[in-house]
């Protein structure tokens, strides 16, 4: 099983502080680190590895609710601009990662993440607790609407 299937099975048991909000096709979960603060993701809740394997329904469900969660994240934490990034190579089930991105890294035009692909910042320093992810949850969750 691979970490995102196991993630669900967390939030399942009720075991997942980093949960925000089930949507039909995702969960709305807070990042394992905030370098990016509101960083987020949305998790596909079935196991599917690429988006050319959802039905068309299934997809547009899916784009729907990023758009929902940007809005929320872009609402709670008021950045210069938000990045959406699907990739998968790590882990090959489908996820969305949600950027909110900041003036004050130097690197915001470019890639998210390229602080830490430069070796410039350990993301082990921003990893966040289980309590931080619920007060980031709490505050997202008040700023999502359907
Ligand atoms: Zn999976």
């Amino acid at each position: 099983m691979d970490g995102i299937c196991k993630r669900i099975e967390l939030w399942k048991s009720g075991d997942n502080p980093h949960y925000i909000y089930e949507f039909e096709q995702s969960l709305f979960v807070v990042g394992d680190h905030q370098f990016y603060k509101g960083y987020s993701l949305i998790l596909l809740k079935r196991h599917v590895r690429e988006l050319h394997d959802l039905s068309e329904k299934e997809y547009l469900g899916l784009q729907k609710e990023l758009f929902i969660a940007g809005k929320a994240v872009f609402k709670t934490f008021n950045p210069w601009k938000m990045n959406y990034t699907c990739l998968g190579n790590q882990d090959e089930h489908i996820h969305w990662h949600i950027f909110p991105r900041y003036t004050d890294d130097k690197y915001h035009k470019n890639f998210p993440m390229t602080d830490y692909i430069r070796g410039e910042i350990q993301l082990d320093d921003y990893f966040i607790s289980g309590q931080e992810a619920k007060n980031i949850a709490a505050r997202i969750r008040k700023n999502i609407s359907l």
